[in-house]
């Protein structure tokens, strides 16, 4: 991929102008949201939405979230927004919530991955949302990360990945929630969440009055076995029958760079094992990093997970061991995350 020269933009009008113009032009510009920072492009333009396969390194069946900044941009989406589907945009947008509905024929299948379903979001950033407005389409954006890696939460971490591979980054606040939107699929009968976030099952469910099914493969640990090419632990996921509706959580995600393993179980006795497997690794000379986050305070958690691997493969962490949070409300999204950073090593203790 030739090289290219990644503008600089700060919040101002005048920058936000510039930034549209590009994604108005074909190129491809990241930007904050309050979930995570996405790498936008014109998401009815094919040809501008294919480049954001090739600058991250994304696998091309993997579909992206359309981001919209007024609910009209949803009629050149979709014909078929029904009662709950205005429920839930009343209660949530603008906000973390990503809503798969069925695609009109003019949504290139290259921004949908593929699918005649189109997930749609309407970002609760005003950064995000004057960038949207102001380009006039609506906007493909995935997290602005190198495939692979775990999602950026400050422009600084868009730069790490993507410098030199996309037109223009607009500088703004580090991310508010710091993992990505909750996915729910309003395509069948009953919604189905298809990627846990901040918003949880009981959230949707006071709203709409009725039940929402959790796609069962987030309940799932698959299968590992041992992967002899793999320079990151020992851990290949090779389970015939881990089958996620979402294309994106079926691949590998998130991945620190260093070695990274999970402790799950009392509280104090993960505190013990980490403290343990720690003194063990620093004798052979390892350089080891630790999280363990407060249980009552998953929100903190979200909001810090994703900078932490971050900033640990920056000081050169060679391995990083990770106490399991509870897998309720939010928690249950971070963990869902860390497992895959972690390629599902998991240690019971
Ligand atoms: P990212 O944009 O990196 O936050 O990833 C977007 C997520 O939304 C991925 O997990 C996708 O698989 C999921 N997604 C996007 N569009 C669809 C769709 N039409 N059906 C199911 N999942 C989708
Ligand atoms: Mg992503």
């Amino acid at each position: 991929m030739e090289r290219l020269e990644t503008i600089i933009l700060g919040t101002t009008e005048e920058d936000i102008r510039k930034g549209a113009e590009i994604l108005r032009d074909g190129g491809l510009v990241a930007f904050p949201t309050e979930t995570v920072y996405g790498l936008g492009a014109n998401g009815m333009d094919a040809e501008a939405a294919g480049k954001v396969y090739a600058a991250k390194g994304r696998p091309s069946d993997n579909p992206m979230i359309v981001h919209i900044a007024d609910r009209k941009a949803l009629e050149g989406l979709t014909s078929g927004v029904t009662a709950d589907m205005e429920a839930l945009m009343d209660a949530f947008w603008p906000g973390p919530m990503t809503m798969v509905v069925e695609a009109l024929p003019q949504v290139p299948r290259v921004t949908t991955g593929g699918l005649d379903t189109v997930a749609v979001r309407m970002p609760d950033h005003p950064v995000a949302l004057a960038l949207i407005s102001e380009s006039g389409v609506p906007i493909a954006a995935p997290s602005a990360n190198a495939s692979g890696r775990p999602s950026p939460t400050s422009g600084q971490h868009v730069l790490d990945d993507l410098n030199g591979r996309i037109h223009a980054v607009v500088m703004g606040d580090n991310c508010q929630i710091g993992i990505e939107s909750t996915v729910i699929d309003m395509t069948g009968e009953t919604p189905m969440i298809l990627r846990p976030g901040k918003l949880t099952a009981e959230d949707f469910e006071k709203v709409l009055g009725k039940p929402v099914a959790l796609d069962p493969a987030l309940l799932q640990k698959p299968v590992l076995v041992e992967d002899p090419a793999s320079q990151n632990g020992p851990a290949k996921i090779a389970d015939a029958d881990f089958k996620p509706k979402s294309p994106g959580q079926k691949y590998t995600h998130y991945a620190p760079k260093a070695e990274m393993i999970i402790f799950k179980g009392e509280p104090e006795a993960v505190r013990l094992a980490i403290a343990e497997a720690k003194l063990e690794r620093v004798q052979f000379g390892e350089k080891v990093g630790v999280i363990i986050y407060d249980d009552s305070k998953p929100e903190e958690a979200a909001h810090n997970f994703f900078a932490e691997l971050r900033a640990m493969d920056k000081a050169g962490v060679d391995v990083i061991f990770a106490a399991a949070l509870k897998e309720d409300g939010v928690g249950f999204a971070v963990m869902n995350r860390m497992f895959k950073s972690a390629g599902y090593h998991i240690i019971e203790v």
